[in-house]
């Protein structure tokens, strides 16, 4: 509905919009923490390493530089999208015009404009899910349906081209692609991206991808590019991107997206009234990201890929638990529902709410429930954080279903 009701004050569009899930729990554990009790908290979605030195050299630099003092393009410094397109043709192979590049507020802002773009009232996106909380948020903002479409442990939480086909209508306008996937961690190989991309290009869709953890990958895991693999889409899809992941850039807010030129100008267009250019000091820090020695992204990597081993094995040490491999991004995402009912100090939980939530309390563990990423019955646990925080943290939770 777009009308508000009679004397509601706020509009009717925004007050549909979810509190997340996530920051129940987050509350919670602050709390607890601030009385003094020694919580491990699995629920960070940023890597816990400061930014590479050289990054932020680049930035104080760029400070003392009155040039960046003032406003500049609204879709970024023409360096920065120049660097964009040189790292894309590196990692992705795909060619990119630096004008059909758009810089953001980080990777949401991509993914709020990307649907901005291209989403008319009633449209449908469809999902595949579990999913990153802000993707249905930012498709209804936008006046779209999202329809998710979920996977389970069985099918390693990755979606097959029949699952989609079967949630398409006639409405259906675009299919989110999240590969390394928040909060699964799963990766959709070369060849299933090529199944799903075939399939979209088939039913003339959108295909919007989110490659924000591309460069999180294991075991050898290769993530498909989809227009490196399908690029008769090269018209329909867009791409969405930035630092935050891979350089441990969270907080510098630059991301990006790119795509056929009318979509981009379109959202050019949108943030020129909204927020205009990302600051300048970020975006000089961007580029110095994505233009200096990439060894800092190894080294990451290298960290991250060790405390995936432990957790992943520690948690596959509790009964009740079962999950796959994860193979991108920092996230472990077990199916825990062999744990509903279980005898817990005398207390039980029904729900990966209620689950979280004891653990909460028992074992000061904070863990983000699944509900937050669809259907009860999983957590999402990040292990982007220290290496003996991880062993205890995951110790606790052995001892408590013991
Ligand atoms: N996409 C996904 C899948 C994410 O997990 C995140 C961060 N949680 C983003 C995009 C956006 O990241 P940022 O806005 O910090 O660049």
């Amino acid at each position: 509905m777009s009308t508000s009701t009679p004397g509601s004050r706020v509009s009717s569009r925004l007050a549909a919009i979810s509190e997340s899930a996530t920051l129940a729990v987050d509350a919670k554990a602050k709390a607890l923490r601030a009385a003094g009790r020694p919580v491990i908290g699995f629920g960070a979605g940023e890597p816990d390493f400061p930014t590479p030195d050289f990054i932020v050299e680049a930035a104080i630099a760029a400070c003392r530089d009155p040039k960046n003092h003032k406003y500049t393009p609204a879709k970024g410094l023409p360096e920065l999208r120049e660097a964009i397109a040189a790292k894309t043709l590196r990692d992705s192979g795909n060619v990119v015009d630096p004008n059909n590049i758009l810089v953001t507020n980080g990777g949401k802002q991509a993914t709020y404009q990307a649907f901005a773009a291209i989403i008319d009232e009633g449209d449908e996106v469809i999902l595949p899910g579990p999913y990153w909380t802000t993707y249905p948020e930012a498709i209804r903002l936008c006046g779209g349906i999202p329809v998710p479409v979920f996977a389970t442990v069985d099918s390693h939480y990755k979606v097959s081209v029949e699952e989609l086909e079967a949630a398409r209508t006639a409405q259906t306008k675009a299919v989110l692609l999240c590969s390394p996937s928040n909060p699964t961690g799963a990766v959709y190989s070369p060849e299933e991206v090529t199944q799903i991309g075939r399939w979209a290009h088939e039913c003339g869709i959108w295909v919007i991808t989110d490659e924000i953890y591309e460069n999180l990958t294991y075991d050898g895991a290769r993530a498909g590019y989809v227009l490196q693999e399908v690029p008769e889409l090269a018209d329909r899809t867009l791409v969405l991107n930035g630092v935050a992941k891979t350089y441990s850039m969270t907080g510098w807010r630059v991301g990006w997206m790119y795509g056929p030129a009318d979509a981009i100008k379109a959202a050019t267009n949108m943030q020129s009234h909204t927020t205009s250019n990302v600051a300048n000091v970020s975006q000089r820090a961007a580029l110095a990201a994505l233009t200096g020695p990439q060894d800092v992204v190894d080294q990451m990597r290298d960290a991250f890929a060790r405390r995936r081993r432990i957790i992943v094995d520690m948690l596959r040490e509790i009964d009740g638990v079962s999950l796959p491999d994860p193979a991108g991004a920092f996230y472990v995402y077990p199916d825990v529902s062999g744990l509903f009912g279980r005898d817990i100090n005398g207390r039980s939980a029904r729900t990966s709410i209620e689950l979280a939530s004891l653990i909460l309390e028992e074992a000061d563990v904070a863990l983000v429930p699944g509900e937050a990423f669809g259907p009860s019955g999983y957590f999402r646990l990040s292990y982007a954080l220290g290496d003996d925080d991880i062993v205890e943290g995951i110790n606790r939770l052995q001892r408590l279903f013991a």
